[in-house]
């Protein structure tokens, strides 16, 4: 099988300095079709998150990490510290969902629902409201101090902070409940650890997307550097089509497009200025690229006033660009594609057919049997029946496995929501009954009024004679 070709990702900083010294970046607001679905993505990933902890279901709240009492709840399923394995299969599920997007679609997850893009997107948008656009933001820092300027940056950072703040507790309300957590804060009752919590994303918010933004993902995340591994020339990206724009320059307007020498660039820079990151797309694709689109849709308004064609920077592959046939399915798109199908599909089945019951059998350490004055062989277990649903239950405990095996185990079976029930358990079989000195036992446990919650685990069952 022939390996994709891989893209090469130019570096920004062809120099030979370790760090680049840092130019802030003032954004010109941008707007376009790809905006307005950036924007439409931004609100409804953030909707979902301050809304998630509000929710409520069957009585408690709907999505709750409770770590002190060791049980997740998410919606109608209660996750206990056993069921960690559902967690990590959802986060391979996650990584190869990254790696099959990234392989369709290049960085579609930076540019739209990173949540370091969403809140930075949004701190930005709060900056333009409150210092105005990018010409007037420039003016503004190169002011002196004055009480207008004051009023605006107070009026900037106050509606940070707070966005910062009620991030932070919308966080910590996925890990306490939420409800009783804001009366804490009303009442200034935090406990220390919340109090910390909510300080740390407070802080971690307002500095990731106020100050850092596109430092983030330039020099802290890790999948900004290895996702160029998995480009190949038919990933799609956002490319500037060179033979089309070069060689750039300004002309007037009333120029006939056929008339000039020129490309269709005509050197304006807004792609730059629109550009989160501070880069220049005409330079190739560059690793800080967060495929956001802000570009194309500053250059298609640019199109459209020199009533040239859209699509000088678009969403293309490098293949196509270069007007070479485009494949859209890989051999390694197809792999992932099938990995994340079969995995979804597993995951799927083993949640919806999980048993919210679990049974542990420990057999008596002290004696490994024991003979009664009859004549009887008696082997004793320790059952730890685990009622894993929101509902109070009554089990029965059936013994298998054993021919004429006398049963002591208690009639009356009942378990609180949530609780670990120990069990003693007695055996006792007549000599002429038993067939080894190590017999195969099974108890099954089942749900009195739901005989589909049923588990069977295997025990021995231990006699001193063949
Ligand atoms: S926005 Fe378009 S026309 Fe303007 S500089 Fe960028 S590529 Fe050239
Ligand atoms: S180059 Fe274009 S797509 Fe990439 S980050 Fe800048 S504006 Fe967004």
């Amino acid at each position: 099988m022939n390996q994709p070709e891989k893209i090469a990702v130019k570096q920004a900083d062809d120099g030979m300095d370790l760090y680049k010294k840092r130019e802030k970046i003032y954004q010109r607001h941008p707007s376009g079709f790809f905006q307005t679905l950036r924007v439409a993505t931004i609100w409804i990933t953030l909707g979902i998150y301050f809304i998630g902890p509000w929710l409520t279901w069957d009585g408690r709240q709907a999505v709750l990490f409770d770590l002190p009492e060791r049980k997740f709840y998410i919606f109608w399923f209660t996750f206990w510290p056993q069921d960690f394995l559902y967690l990590s299969w959802l986060l391979i599920i996650a990584a190869f969902a990254l790696f099959f997007f990234t392989v369709l679609a290049g960085r579609v997850w930076c540019g739209y629902t990173c949540p370091q893009t969403v809140w930075t997107t949004f701190y930005m948008w709060i900056e333009f409201i409150t210092e105005g656009d990018r010409n007037k933001r420039i003016k503004l820092d190169a002011q002196p101090m004055s009480l207008g300027k004051f009023n605006k940056k107070f009026l900037k950072h106050g509606l940070w902070l707070t966005l910062a703040f009620w991030t932070a507790f919308t966080f910590v309300g996925y890990f306490a409940p939420v409800r009783e957590l804001f009366f804490d804060i009303y009442h200034l009752n935090l406990s220390g650890w919340a109090a910390w919590w909510m300080f740390f994303f407070t802080a971690a918010t307002y500095l990731n997307a106020g100050w850092m933004r596109e430092q983030v993902c330039m020099y802290m995340c890790p999948y900004a550097r290895f996702q160029s591994v998995m480009f190949d020339r038919d990933t799609l990206v956002v490319t500037y089509d060179a033979s089309r724009g070069e060689p750039r320059g300004a002309r007037k307007r009333s120029l006939d497009r056929n008339e000039t020498a020129l490309g269709d660039c005509i050197n304006c820079q807004l792609c730059v200025q629109v550009c989160p990151t501070g880069i220049d797309i005409r330079n190739g694709l560059q690793y800080e690229c967060i495929s956001c689109a802000a570009c194309i849709d500053a250059c298609d308004s640019v199109m459209d006033q020199m009533n040239y064609p859209r699509g000088l920077i678009r969403y293309s592959t490098e293949n196509a660009v270069e007007g070479k046939p485009s494949k859209v399915m890989r051999p390694r798109l197809i792999g992932y594609g099938a990995m994340l199908v079969v995995m979804v599909a597993v995951f799927i089945t083993a949640v919806f057919s999980r048993v919210p019951l679990e049974l542990d059998i420990i057999r008596d350490r002290n004696a490994l049997y024991r003979e009664t004055w009859e004549g009887t062989i008696e082997n004793t277990y320790t059952l730890k029946i685990m009622n894993k649903t929101q509902q109070a239950q009554q089990y029965e405990v059936g013994v298998s496995g054993l021919d004429n095996v006398i049963t002591h185990i208690p009639d009356d079976i009942k378990t609180l929501p949530g609780e670990l029930l120990t069990l003693a358990v007695t055996l006792e079989m007549k000599p002429e009954d038993i067939k080894g000195r190590n017999s195969t036992v099974y108890f099954t446990v089942t749900a009195v009024n739901d005989p589909s919650q049923e588990v069977t685990e295997e025990s021995r069952f231990l006699s001193p004679r063949n």
